[in-house]
């Protein structure tokens, strides 16, 4: 979802990611939304204008223990690729009868390469 504001010329992008459902990464249990937390992201040049993009990641609360942790994003700790949970999920998703690479790349916001690089850096098949 995003919206778009204009200001002096240059655009600022505001986005949010769709709310999951995630589960605490401590006891595993359900979450509530606590909050957002703006990010600003890059300047980008859009049609000659300034565009600022303004990532609205989202905090949630675990319902049991109280703990609050910020969404997976793909915009934060990209350069070194994923992060070691969205690794493990990625890994967890593939095993599922059905599962695709390109489903999986979907879901994660990356591309069907990196899916298969991360398969074959962890997966053995003798
Ligand atoms: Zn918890």
């Amino acid at each position: 979802m995003t919206s778009i504001e204009e200001e002096n010329g240059s655009l600022t992008l505001k986005l949010w990611l769709k709310p999951k459902n995630p589960q605490c990464p401590v006891c595993g249990g359900s979450a509530a939304i606590h909050g957002y937390y703006s990010r600003r992201l890059n300047h980008a040049t859009f049609a000659n204008r300034r565009c600022t993009i303004i990532y609205q990641e989202r905090r949630y609360k675990c319902k049991i223990c109280n703990l609050t942790f910020h969404e997976d994003n793909p915009f934060i700790n990209t350069s070194e690729g994923l992060t070691y949970e969205t690794k493990i999920n990625i890994l967890k998703d593939l095993k599922y009868p059905g599962a695709t690479y390109t489903n999986v790349a979907r879901r994660y916001n990356i591309s069907v390469t990196k899916v298969l690089r991360i398969f074959d850096s962890h997966v053995r098949i003798p």
